[in-house]
């Protein structure tokens, strides 16, 4: 790995309840975690995303009256599309999928936590205000550029992605070490949205190391 001090590996939400099984379950999203370890052993910097809700958090469907999950609401930050319950702090469903092997990972960032501020986001809560402080973190430590991999891609990957470009970081994210929800075209939004943005679209035989 060129730059192994200036470059991380940032693992998002790979989580029980986002892989099949779960209480959100990501198609496949179990099938990218051999090749998430495999990339791991590549990066001297691990830091892992994990999406952690109090309970009754406002992302729910399950916390507003007569509402169904992936509908899509205004909640004074913007629109919220609401969600099964899921990743609710310190239970099963929030831990880290048991396969993932990543002994070396010096960060779990946990985000979601603001009861009423959804964060699909490692970097900023969704009311673009609110820093999870991440890139302060990889600032002070001389981290410039950053690959990305985990789910989902359309909504926690590529919102990651999106707001690490605009920190000013170089950014990359491993398309097959990843899987979407692909909800209403999505997925397909999404790539456009990260390559308008300068994110590097790659596959993990291109991660370099
Ligand atoms: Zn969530």
């Amino acid at each position: 790995m060129p730059n192994a001090s200036r470059t991380a590996l940032l693992v998002i939400d790979v989580q029980n309840d986002f892989i099949p099984g779960g209480q959100l379950p990501v198609p496949e999203g179990d099938l990218i975690v051999p090749l998430i370890n495999r990339l791991g052993d590549r990066f001297k910097q691990v830091i892992i995303a994990q999406d952690w809700h109090p309970p009754g958090h406002a992302s729910f469907a399950s916390s507003h009256p007569d509402r169904e999950p992936y509908e899509v609401i205004e909640l004074p930050y913007g629109p919220q599309t609401l969600w099964p319950d899921h990743c609710v702090r310190a239970t099963a469903g929030a831990e880290l999928h048991k396969d993932l092997n990543l002994p070396h990972a010096q960060l779990i960032i946990r985000k979601g936590c603001n009861p009423d501020i959804d964060s699909y986001s490692a970097f900023l809560e969704a009311d673009r205000k609110t820093t999870t402080g991440l890139a302060g973190y990889l600032k002070e430590r001389g981290i410039d550029t950053l690959y990305l991999v985990g789910l989902a891609l359309d909504f926690c990957v590529m919102f990651s992605a999106l707001d690490a470009r605009a920190a000013g970081f170089n950014v990359f994210v491993v398309l097959d070490a990843c899987r979407a929800i692909d909800l209403d075209g999505s997925l397909a939004a999404a790539i456009e949205r990260m390559q308008v943005a300068g994110v590097d679209l790659v596959s993990a035989d291109q991660v370099p190391g």
